[in-house]
């Protein structure tokens, strides 16, 4: 079972930030910088670093997740959206604590995407 870091900003923001949604495990913040007009990050509140390690849950915190994720786009008013996790460094991933965007809002299919964040801030 994945624990909190102290040292991590996102184990920092599951615990004290401004939630548009919360749930057992999971929180869901607006994104500071968002890249569509509804821009929601998911966020475990155990520490994960990526995707990769996505099978340090069990089961059953794995679907509360997945279902979460669902839960937080109804939430927010979304019934078309994106949902995306970049995976590494070169695929855009800049917070190495596990994290979902749910990108919406745009009201057509031009949901924009994210993958090139890395490469513009480097
Ligand atoms: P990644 O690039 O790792 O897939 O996504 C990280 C996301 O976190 C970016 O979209 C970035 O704008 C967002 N972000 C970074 N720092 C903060 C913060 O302090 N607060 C919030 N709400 N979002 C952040
Ligand atoms: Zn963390």
């Amino acid at each position: 079972m994945p624990k909190r870091r102290e040292d991590c900003l996102f184990c920092q923001i599951a615990r004290e930030g401004a939630y548009v949604h919360k749930g057992k495990g999971f929180v869901a913040i607006n994104d500071i910088n968002p890249k569509a007009p509804v821009h929601v990050l998911v966020i475990p509140e155990d520490h994960v670093d990526t995707f990769r390690d996505v099978g340090e849950f069990d089961a059953k915190e794995s679907k509360r997740m997945l279902e979460f994720i669902a839960e937080t786009a109804e939430k927010v008013g979304l019934t078309d959206y994106r949902v995306l996790v970049n995976v590494g460094p070169t695929a855009g991933q800049t917070v190495f604590h596990l994290h979902w965007h749910i990108l919406g809002g745009t009201g057509s299919a031009e949901v924009p995407s994210i993958v090139a964040t890395a490469e513009a801030e480097a």
